[in-house]
């Protein structure tokens, strides 16, 4: 039996407790109480590993590429970029990918893979993902071989459950979706990203029309529209910012999970999605963090926080999204989306035991008043004492470095920029 305390614990599905305790045995937590481990975090909260609703672990160091460009201009300078890369740079960058991630406290990770270089680096340093292995294109048979390869390339491992991403609307026909959820596997995709795809679908203007291509051609229907035959609760959709009261009325009715990508979504100029409104409809929502191809880091604190300041900005109303109901898109609240009940995102007798430990010392919340509000505004990575995924320490602040994957990770950043 291990076993962890701190000055709170936020179990995620009850009340926080002061003074609490976590233990667990054989990757699975088996009592959360008050009283004291046979390690103890003074000045810290212990928290449910995060759960990222949306990553691409293998863009891990293409920060910055194409910052300022329109969305289809910024897809364009990465898909050439991304030409300079062998598998073995990609399963570099992704290392680097799944190390900031554990950093960060996150335990979980919703990856959608290019390659499959994403499964190979979750295994490798014992970040729990499931990785859809993306796939594009109007043929079904096409898409059969491209899902092949890329599973050959992930391998297996106990912590990684491979799944299948049709790409997006603009990228993938209906009946490469229908095949991708014939498979029994996990199935993600984006939606409704930007104003760019809906002006591809509709009429086949915009800048995407540059990379014509390698898209499907135009339904003449905006991407919800154009997805509504194969939309459902076992199609996770990504960002959903470009979508109308419509579009949310069908999402709600159809049960589908969104990720939702607050900081991405501003930064690449595409809006702010209308989360509220989900939220409202009592719809299955996950906070995102993206890569850092559209956003600065896998930090799903500063994602919490993001969604916090978009939703109260648009809303303009402070209630629109509290620091509890942001911390549960960013634990709980994504479990469900990605079909994790119970699992991950929660501390409770059962679940798998994935722990985050935050420190607060000297921060502007210490000492405590709220937990919750002092882990969502002041929690950040460098906070971050300890990373537990499935029982098993996978970081520990001054203890684990990763030099060599971030030295590696660099070269292939290198490589990129040659
Ligand atoms: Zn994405």
């Amino acid at each position: 039996m291990n076993s962890l305390s701190a000055g709170w614990v936020i179990p995620a599905d009850g009340a926080p407790i002061r003074d609490g305790r976590v233990t667990w045995e054989d990757g699975r937590v088996v009592d959360v109480s008050p009283g004291r481990g046979e390690r103890h975090y003074e000045n810290a909260i212990i928290l449910p590993g995060l759960v990222n609703a949306h990553s691409h672990l293998e863009y891990a160091v293409y920060a910055g590429f194409g910052d300022g460009e329109p969305f289809g201009q910024w897809m364009g300078t990465h898909i050439t970029r991304k030409r300079a890369l062998d598998f073995d740079d990609m399963v570099a960058i992704a290392c680097r990918g799944a190390a900031d991630c554990l950093t960060a406290g996150i335990t979980t990770t919703a990856d959608y893979s290019f390659s499959g270089a994403a499964a190979v680096a979750a295994a490798r340093l014992g970040l729990r993902a499931i990785v859809y292995l993306e796939v594009f294109g109007s043929d079904p048979a096409g898409a059969a071989s491209q899902l092949a390869q890329k599973q050959e390339a992930a391998g297996s491992s106990p912590l990684v459950t491979l799944g299948v991403s049709p790409h997006a609307p603009f990228t993938c026909s209906i009946a490469v979706y229908e095949w991708a959820l014939s498979l029994g596997l996990p199935v993600g995709t984006h939606l409704a990203e930007s104003a760019n795809e809906n002006d591809w679908l509709e009429s086949g203007a915009g800048p995407l029309a540059a990379n014509a291509a390698i898209l499907v051609p135009p339904t003449g229907k905006r991407a919800v529209q154009t997805l509504e035959s194969v939309l459902g609760p076992t199609l996770l959709c990504a960002h959903c910012v470009e979508v109308d009261d419509t579009d949310v009325a069908l999402l709600a009715e159809l049960d589908v999970p969104v990720a939702h990508c607050p900081r991405s979504n501003a930064l690449l100029g595409c809006g702010v999605a209308p989360l509220a409104d989900f939220l409202a409809a009592d719809m299955r929502v996950g906070l995102g963090t993206d890569s850092p191809a559209s956003t600065p880091s896998f930090d799903l604190w500063e994602e919490m926080r993001a969604a916090i300041y978009a939703s109260r900005g648009r809303e303009r109303r402070p209630d629109s999204l509290s620091a509890a109901a942001a911390l549960e898109l960013a634990t709980a609240g994504a479990a469900r989306a990605l079909d994790l009940t119970g699992e991950v995102g929660v501390l409770a007798p059962g679940a798998r035991a994935d722990i985050t430990v935050l420190s607060i010392a000297g921060s502007p919340y210490d000492p405590v008043e709220d937990p919750i509000v002092a882990a969502v505004f002041g929690g950040s990575p460098d906070r971050i004492l300890e990373t537990i995924v499935d029982g098993t320490t996978r970081y520990r602040q001054g203890e684990t470095s990763w030099h060599e994957v971030h030295s590696t990770a660099s070269t292939a950043r290198a490589r990129m920029l040659a």
